[in-house]
């Protein structure tokens, strides 16, 4: 039997008027090849606009604590079942961790995400953290999320009233999928701790790891959970083989796939923030800026164990695709040949910036020939 064509523009208009993306659609649309990707993210772009309009939400992480962690998730080069060569830490002084909120704000960032490694709190680290949330609300005055494993109601209680604004717990996948992934907790633990910042009034921010062996099913269920959740924040990341980790590289994931999983989290939940987290410059590639249409928020300048673009990179990307920072305008180009800083390597290009001198022609000598342009390798201007 012959399918019917796919309408993404059509789920699109579902979509805004609160109709559920059937699972059949939802299958289809990460499945099926003949959905072109760039009209899928126009459509899912059409939802994007509708709740955030041009605006990027750009977060930062502070790892204010690395490694040491008792956990075993599979995925994590932090965990006790990794061997990846962390730089393991303990938790970061108070004074830096604002001094680094401080910065952050001044260079455009929305919100500052602070996460620590660990099982998840107890009530030293509740008071601990209660006292930074409190310096950075009255000193920093900047939106804040905090992701620090599992956190009980009480101690979701405590933080609220200290001036967090947002806890982050990640389902990370879904439920059938989760034992693959980790023994130490279950899905269910993770499900209580979102539930409990909830009840206690915090903003919540859960998502997704993909391309660590799940099947369509898999995300399909996370994303109709965080739905069902009502959860406004979704970072949806990508696998960053990290060699140690006992999960390392499924090969499941294209630029292609990525743009497509998006689009699948926008149209299903199509309020909330979509985030692309890890992983974005190594699989979204040249596709990035495509993401940019399904997703209203990312990263910049890394994630947890792993260096990411630097923000004078990822603003330029958000501003040359037609979209606008949210809260704080972007700095400024420092100069124009900055754009054409392509690599680390100034001998593949390296303009100078300022004026230039003025140039006299000579009259031609003979050449020796190299290449098939006839260049010396001087830069002709017509090879690069
Ligand atoms: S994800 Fe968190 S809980 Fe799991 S091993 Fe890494 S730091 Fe520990």
């Amino acid at each position: 039997m012959n399918q019917t064509a796919a309408n993404p523009f059509a789920w699109a208009d579902a979509a805004l008027k609160g109709e559920v993306l059937s699972k059949d659609d939802a299958r289809r649309l990460l499945a099926d090849e003949s959905i072109d990707v760039a009209e899928l993210a126009a459509a899912a772009g059409k939802v994007r606009r509708h709740y955030f309009g041009k605006k990027v939400k750009v977060h930062q992480i502070n790892n204010v604590q690395n490694g040491l962690c008792p956990e075993d998730c599979g995925y994590c080069g932090q965990a006790k079942s990794s061997d990846a060569p962390v730089n393991k830490y303990p938790m970061k002084s108070e004074d830096e961790i604002i001094e680094d909120a401080k910065k952050a704000k001044e260079q455009g960032v929305f919100r500052y995400c602070m996460v620590s490694s660990g099982r998840g709190l107890n009530d030293k680290k509740a008071d601990d953290w209660s006292r930074i949330l409190g310096r950075l609300r009255d000193e920093v005055g900047i939106r804040t999320c905090l992701s620090v494993g599992l956190v009980s109601y009480e101690q979701a209680c405590k933080l609220k009233e200290a001036g967090l604004d947002r806890l982050n717990h990640n389902l990370n996948t879904s439920e059938q999928h989760t034992p693959n992934i980790v023994s130490s907790h279950t899905y269910q633990d993770r499900v209580d701790t979102i539930q409990n910042a909830q009840k206690a009034g915090l903003d919540n921010c859960s998502g997704m790891i993909c391309g660590m062996g799940e099947s369509d099913d898999d995300i399909l269920e996370v994303a109709y959970r965080l739905r069902d959740m009502k959860v406004p924040s979704i970072p949806i990341n990508f696998l960053i083989p990290i060699e140690g980790n006992r999960l390392y590289d499924f090969g499941q994931l294209s630029p292609e796939r990525c743009v497509r999983i998006l689009c699948l989290f926008r149209f299903i939940n199509p309020s909330a923030e979509v985030r692309v987290g890890g992983g974005r410059e190594g699989h979204l590639r040249t596709l990035q800026t495509l993401a940019l249409w399904p997703a209203n928020s990312l990263f910049v300048e890394g994630y947890l164990v792993t260096r990411g673009d630097a923000k004078s990179k990822v603003y330029r990307m958000i501003e040359d695709a037609g979209f606008e920072l949210d809260g704080a305008p972007a700095p400024v180009d420092a100069s124009p040949a900055d754009k054409f800083q392509i690599d680390e390597d100034p001998n593949i290009l390296h303009p100078k910036a300022g004026k230039r001198e003025a140039w006299t022609p000579k009259a031609p000598e003979p050449t020796a020939m190299s290449g098939s342009c006839g260049s010396t390798g001087g830069g002709c201007g017509s090879c690069h």
